[in-house]
């Protein structure tokens, strides 16, 4: 049991982080973009919403601190609808200036679980206006856990059009499982097997299995967490083409992100 000074703090954290949501950008709450490269044509094809928050007293707290709470006391639906909100208008604006783009949305377990997160879904696709095929949100595998509601829900949103992905392929107790109960589209390759490529000539078998793993059932890919030219290359050799990493760039803002999009236009690449 949490001794009462530690249940003190986190009840102050739970006030600070509901007035924060309540007032969005003000209360200190962003949504910094972090891109998707297509390494075959150095495109940018899109960007995962990473939130962060930054307390006027405490400074900035990561999301690894402030979601898991968010999980423990209900307030995570609030943060990720919140989030879809804020992220999908502005993936509408870059799609109605740049062209197709993709938005991607991690969602909690709690929000997916949810009775209305379909409704959730629906109702922001239609206030953004954002087509549902730009949108993916990202599920860790911790989600199968009342599959028959998970199934159903996978049904409906797959029914919408948006997609989904795996994120931090691999580091769960149930991926290969996952990918047989339910249609998903990405994997999206865990950091931990990519820091693994030290050197390209050196062969990493569960990285490169991963990665046939996705080929064979059809299913995008993307590598998390690609920090040098080695693991770049590695992964390339391997038929793996779509990377996020500090090697391209943080998780920024969106008038710095848009820089990329820009940039893309200014050097003639088509966006698919
Ligand atoms: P994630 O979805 O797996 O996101 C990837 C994390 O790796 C991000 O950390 C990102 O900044 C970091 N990263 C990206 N490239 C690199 C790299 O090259 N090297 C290293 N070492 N790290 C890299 P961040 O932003 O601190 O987010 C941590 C986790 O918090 C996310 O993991 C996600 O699970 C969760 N999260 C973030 N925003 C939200 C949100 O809006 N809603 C929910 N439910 N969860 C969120
Ligand atoms: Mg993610
Ligand atoms: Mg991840
Ligand atoms: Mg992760």
């Amino acid at each position: 049991m949490d001794l009462p000074v530690i249940q003190h703090a986190k009840e102050i954290c739970e006030q600070e982080l509901r007035k924060a949501l309540a007032t969005g950008k003000q209360g200190g709450i962003e949504i910094f973009y972090q891109p998707f490269v297509h390494v075959g044509t150095g495109q940018v094809i899109g960007a995962e919403a990473l939130t962060r928050w930054v307390h006027p007293l405490l400074g900035e707290i990561s999301p690894r601190i402030f979601v898991p709470l968010a999980e423990s006391n209900g307030l995570v639906a609030e943060l990720d609808r919140f989030v879809l909100t804020v992220a999908c208008r502005q993936a509408k604006r870059w799609l109605n200036t740049y062209g197709p783009i993709r938005i991607a949305i991690n969602i909690s377990p709690h929000s997916f679980q949810h009775a209305d997160f379909v409704a959730v879904i629906l109702n922001v696709l239609q206030e953004t206006r954002l087509p549902p095929e730009c949108l993916e949100i990202e599920l860790t595998e911790n989600i199968a856990l009342r599959q028959e509601h998970t199934l159903s829900t996978f049904a409906r949103l797959k029914g919408i059009g948006i997609k989904i992905a795996i994120d931090d392929f691999g580091t769960g107790y149930s991926s290969l499982n996952y990918l047989r109960m339910f249609p998903v589209d990405t994997l999206k390759i865990d950091q931990v097997f990519v820091q693994d490529v030290e050197n390209s000539q050196q062969e990493v078998p569960i990285t490169s299995a991963i990665i046939r793993l996705a080929h064979e059932l059809n299913l995008q890919l993307v590598a998390e967490g690609v920090e040098s030219e080695e693991q770049k290359n590695y992964l390339m050799q391997k038929d793996c083409f779509v990377m996020q990493g500090f090697l391209f760039s943080k998780p920024l803002p969106a008038d710095q992100f848009e820089q990329f999009l820009q940039a893309d236009v200014h050097s003639g690449l088509r966006r698919c």
